[in-house]
């Protein structure tokens, strides 16, 4: 299985960033078996697309309906127009800022796939769910939630990010990501057969050039999503060179 590197901009980045953008691109090519991605702010999508040759840019959310009455809201269809080739559902930002629920989430991975998008839904418990000895099912139950079914194949990405990890510069235990990273595995094969195999389970949290050799050599660890380290190509690049490193 290729491994998948996907950066997350958050609410970073306007056109002064563009030149940041072209150097991450031109280092992705260094490391042809690797696939990679930055997902954007919808604002810098365009742009950024005419900017790069041929290197992924992604939305970070899209709205479950097409078109209408949804003052703010971008739709999968307007990321794809944009120019976009994948886009994040349900960040647990957006989990938690935006109250988003699994079924909001099934809903728009379901919209972005009918769009054409690869799709990365995101799933991960907070540090009072994991003390409390509960990660494990709180996981599970957002997967199962909020993965549409019929949900396989190389379009659908899981990215495991335990929210206490996030921005905290705090990593989850090797041992502790590799029991969830099994987990979500057994339950994508039990749910879809053999097509869950493919299905790429992506680690998300503090990920950095220091410590992704070591989460990427985790069984069932197929790639990252990276945020505060995706925002420059000089911290972004040693994470690729890692993937690079420990691809099959
Ligand atoms: C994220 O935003 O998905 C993320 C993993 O952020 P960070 O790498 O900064 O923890």
């Amino acid at each position: 299985m290729r491994r998948l590197i996907v950066g997350n901009w958050k609410m970073n980045g306007t056109s002064s960033d563009l030149d940041e953008i072209r150097a991450i691109a031109a280092s992705a090519q260094q490391y042809p078996s690797v696939d990679s991605a930055v997902c954007l702010p919808a604002t810098l999508i365009d742009r950024s697309t005419r900017a790069v040759d041929a290197f992924p840019i992604g939305g970070q959310d899209c709205h479950m309906q097409n078109s209408g009455a949804h003052t703010g809201c971008v739709s999968a269809d307007m990321l794809l127009d944009a120019g976009a080739t994948l886009t994040i559902v349900g960040h647990s930002e957006r989990r938690a800022a935006q109250h988003e629920t699994d079924e909001d989430i099934r809903a728009k991975a379901t919209a972005a796939h009918a769009a054409g998008l690869k799709v990365i839904v995101c799933v991960g418990e907070t540090l009072d769910e994991r003390e409390a000895g509960s990660a494990l099912d709180v996981v599970l139950g957002q997967l199962g939630r909020s993965l549409p079914d019929g949900a396989a194949g190389i379009w659908l990405s899981v990215a495991y990010e335990p929210v206490w990890a996030i921005g905290t510069g705090r990593v989850a235990e090797t041992a502790d990501v590799a029991e969830m990273h099994e987990a979500i595995r057994t339950a994508l094969v039990n749910r879809f057969g053999e097509d869950g195999r493919v299905i790429r389970i992506l680690y998300g949290g503090s990920m950095n050039g220091d410590n992704a050799a070591q989460l990427l050599a985790v069984e069932n660890v197929d790639g990252g999503l990276i945020g505060g380290a995706s925002l420059t190509a000089a911290k972004f690049e040693p994470i690729l060179a890692a993937a690079e490193a420990t691809s099959e």
